[in-house]
């Protein structure tokens, strides 16, 4: 009787077995900066910050319907561009607009453009909370058995300390409630330094290129068992960094180069990272914030020696596996 030689080991088998073996997906997007064309009153029109943002918003979306779709989407900030408190309506309209044919479900918190810095305001809130609700600031949902922790930190160091402790004794609730799930923070403003400090202070050019919250890093660090992940945005470079085992990582988002997103493959064992680049006519339409356009010179540091990998991750920043944990 024949048989069929078992094939062992090879890459088309290992990648059934990984598809097989996957439990979900989920996207990431961020600081895709959109804005309406048209001008509040007395204004012919906005200033355009971010060349073509909305047509590259538009790409990313009609991607997402066609790839296989994730199962869901995180969005970490800085959806829209606003700027300013009259802005902010139009330019939600403008997202709406652009979300509609949106297939896969949208978890939004929000990025210090979509309140102007005021975080916890609710004159600078009242727009993005009419378009996404008042359920979507600080929220937690559970999918596949991992707590996903939408934590609002827009306001970054610009806020009163009361506001930061408020959104820290939320957290803290949240770790403590549930110590035996695995965790994903998402918040816009990252936590740590994803390049070396100095020269991303000036590359960025603002006092959040990290967020400067000791508490937090904290909380963070003494839940460092259960938290596998805390995703950000804001800095328009992506980079990772590993602290206390907490695999921290920030995105470029769409607007500027190098106008990533992020897919994450969730496996029993591991998720998988992948950054995807849009394509070069978009990429390249508005520069990077850390280079020679707006510095008039390229920035590197230590541990990214060519300008590009200091504004695109080295490849080991681009795809990841990150080892789900053992909760003891
Ligand atoms: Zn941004």
């Amino acid at each position: 009787m024949w048989q069929a030689i078992p094939r062992i080991g090879s890459a088309s088998e290992a990648l059934e077995t990984d598809n097989f073996n996957r439990l979900f997906e989920f996207v990431q997007i961020n600081d895709t900066h959109v804005q309406s064309p048209l001008g509040v009153a007395g204004e012919l029109k906005p200033p355009h910050t971010y060349a073509r943002a909305n047509d590259k918003f538009t790409w990313w979306v009609d991607t997402v319907n066609c790839q296989p779709q994730p199962d869901f989407i995180v969005a970490i900030g800085d959806l829209v561009h606003g700027g300013r408190l009259d802005r902010l309506p139009g330019d939600f309209d403008q997202l709406k607009q652009l979300l509609k044919p949106l297939e896969p479900p949208l978890y939004t918190t929000l990025g210090n453009h979509e309140v102007v810095q005021n975080e916890g305001n609710p004159e600078y809130e009242r727009a993005y909370r009419k378009m996404f609700g008042d359920n979507r600031v600080s929220y937690t949902f559970e999918h596949g058995g991992i707590l996903f922790i939408m934590l609002n930190n827009a306001g970054a160091t610009a806020v009163k300390d009361k506001v930061i402790h408020a959104r820290n004794a939320w957290l803290r609730g949240v770790l403590e409630k549930n110590t035996a799930k695995e965790k994903i923070i998402c918040c816009h403003i990252p936590i740590v330094a994803v390049r070396n400090e100095k020269t991303l202070a000036r590359s960025f050019g603002f006092k959040s290129f990290h967020a400067h919250d000791a508490e937090l890093l904290d909380l963070v660090d003494s839940h460092a068992n259960s938290i596998i992940a805390v995703l950000s945005g804001h800095l328009h470079l992506t980079g990772f960094v590993m602290r206390t085992g907490v695999h921290h990582i920030s995105i470029a988002g769409t607007a500027s180069y190098p106008s990533d997103y992020a897919r994450f493959a969730v496996f029993d064992n591991k998720i998988e990272m992948n950054v995807h680049q849009l394509p070069k006519d978009l990429n390249s339409a508005a520069p990077s914030i850390h280079g020679k356009t707006r510095h008039g010179r390229d920035f590197t540091d230590d541990t990214h020696p060519t300008a590009d990998e200091y504004e695109r991750g080295r490849s080991g920043e681009r795809r990841l596996t990150i080892p789900r944990m053992r909760i003891a």
